[in-house]
């Protein structure tokens, strides 16, 4: 899966060296913090208003840099209540790579809610594929 290597993503503390890109800065509005994988996944108030929700809905890990790049769990699990929970942190951090890249590009803000809200329709989404496929998958866990 992509996420494997997401610490080879282009983030711009990487590629700053490029003539388009004149800055460091997260591109999160009112965020004036330098982005870095760790910032844009776990640190960034728009993460970390996301990662709140999914609490809210059951999501039941310690999101730590570990855990949101790697699937290192502190939280001890079942195997399968691990691989689902990584399903979902992939499902989490997918969304705010794409939104964060939307938001750079198009110059337009992509708040945490409506991340939260992507993150959502497709947890549901994968949901039916899953039952329609038959496969068992901890759905329980989270309230949808
Ligand atoms: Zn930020």
């Amino acid at each position: 899966m992509w996420l494997v290597s997401v610490r080879r993503l282009a983030v711009r503390a990487v590629v700053k060296w490029s003539c388009f890109v004149k800055t460091v800065k997260c591109p999160i509005l009112n965020c004036e913090e330098d982005e870095s994988v760790e910032h844009l996944l776990v640190d960034c108030q728009r993460s970390q208003y996301v990662w709140g929700k999914m609490t809210q809905i059951g999501f039941k890990v310690n999101i730590t840099y570990k855990a949101a790049m790697y699937g290192v769990f502190e939280d001890r699990m079942s195997a399968m209540d691990q691989d689902f929970y990584w399903s979902v942190v992939c499902t989490v951090v997918n969304k705010l790579w794409n939104t964060r890249c939307a938001m750079v590009i198009k110059q337009e803000s992509i708040s945490g809610e409506m991340v939260f809200k992507q993150v959502q329709t497709e947890l549901k989404r994968q949901r039916t594929l899953d039952s329609r496929e038959k496969r068992m998958r901890p759905w329980h866990l989270l309230t949808l």
